[in-house]
């Protein structure tokens, strides 16, 4: 019998790698310009080549996706309290802390996961002038509701889409919602230039203000027009960027098959809650989130712990919440009595590994330690 520890170690993502020797030709063309960063050929090509990949109609690189959301507050002057949500990664509400805004934490939806619109109108004050949901796991938020307040209180939407790449709604872009939609390229997501952002714009003059804002402000070779920061994309990223473009429906596709695969073994397991799939068209199958509910026989930390065993390395996405980092964790609005339902799922979730090279074979073994400890 072959023991399953002696089996090498599952993470809970790997980046998805184009054969080396297809990345040689973008580094010879690197060489041959010279031309290493701003905004360099290769960085306009990607540029173009994601918004006719998104179906979005501008878009602005930058070299992750936290100087993205930075940038994007500063671009739309958001300033005073912004409303988001506890359960997502820390980058989400860090970015209002370095622009000197204050996170106002709204619980979540127990079904999406997503910031709950129905408790979003109650945190609003005088002092609100924006709300920054995260599309969390690639599910898309309640778009028309978040809309519909936003435009009653005259707010700006920001949407933490890092985990939202390549998701449609019906015909359009996820990304086409809000005032503007704020991409993360890291390696553990979905789409990865080693590390990389961007920013979604509706209009050709909200990009270009980003562009200034990502380039120190500059507008031309002597006129600053507002504090920016250097948040360009490299040519190097720029180039992983496009070559791994080339294969991304591959790999969504086959993100897909392994998502099936788990819901059609996890579904018979007592206690073992599969989240929805969502309302989107087109998904991007993220992360595989599972609860670990009071009629499973582990707790959840049991389960993580079981499966370390095993040598199947989960993450406990998003736990611990935002709120319970030592920055936010005396915020009025982080109290635990305001974020009953983020609280309860952040105490059961596990995100399994899911990544296109995951064989069925570890997909089985993971199920199998699942199945194994269940009905105790
Ligand atoms: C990854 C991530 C970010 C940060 O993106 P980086 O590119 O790592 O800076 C922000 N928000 C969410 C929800 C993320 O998952």
């Amino acid at each position: 019998m072959s023991d399953q520890k002696k089996s090498s170690p599952i993470y809970v993502t790997q980046p998805y790698m184009p054969a080396l020797e297809d990345f040689i030709p973008y580094l010879q063309q690197i060489w041959d310009n010279k031309i290493l960063t701003n905004g360099g050929p290769l960085h306009q090509q990607l540029e173009q080549a994601l918004c006719d990949y998104l179906g979005v109609k501008h878009i602005s690189l930058f070299a992750n996706g936290t100087l993205a959301l930075i940038t994007a507050l500063q671009a739309l002057r958001i300033t005073g309290e912004v409303i988001t949500t506890p359960y997502s990664f820390v980058a989400t509400a860090h970015s209002l802390l370095w622009n000197g805004i204050k996170p106002v934490f709204v619980d979540i939806d127990p079904v999406t996961f997503n910031l709950d619109p129905e408790k979003l109108e109650a945190a609003i004050t005088p002092q609100t002038t924006a709300i920054l949901p995260v599309h969390c796991y690639g599910h898309p938020c309640d778009v028309d509701r978040i809309q519909k307040i936003a435009d009653n209180y005259g707010l700006k939407v920001i949407y933490d889409a890092a985990h939202a790449f390549g998701v449609r709604t019906e015909d359009d872009s996820l990304l086409n919602h809000g005032d503007l939609s704020v991409l993360s390229f890291h390696a553990t997501k979905v789409f990865n230039t080693f590390e990389g952002g961007a920013i979604v714009s509706p209009t050709a003059k909200a990009k270009k203000h980003i562009d200034h804002l990502k380039n120190f402000g500059f507008v031309d070779e002597t006129t600053v027009v507002a504090p920016g920061i250097n948040g360009k994309m490299s040519e190097f990223n720029a180039a992983f960027g496009l070559l791994q473009l080339k294969s991304i429906d591959n790999a969504l596709q086959r993100r897909g098959a392994i998502d099936a695969r788990y819901r059609a073994r996890l579904a018979g397991i007592d206690g073992i809650h599969c989240l929805p799939g969502g309302n989107q068209k087109v998904a991007n199958f993220a992360y595989f989130p599972i609860l670990a509910q009071e009629r499973y026989s582990l707790s959840r930390d049991a389960l993580f712990q079981k499966l370390h065993e095993h040598d199947i390395h989960t993450r406990r996405y998003f736990y611990p919440l935002i709120t319970d980092f030592p920055m936010y964790r005396g915020m009025p609005s982080a109290a635990h009595s305001n974020l009953p339902v983020a609280r309860k799922i952040a105490s059961q979730v596990i995100c399994l590994p899911i990544y296109p090279a995951l064989a069925d074979d570890q997909v089985d073994r993971i199920i199998d330690v699942i199945a194994s400890n269940a009905g105790k």
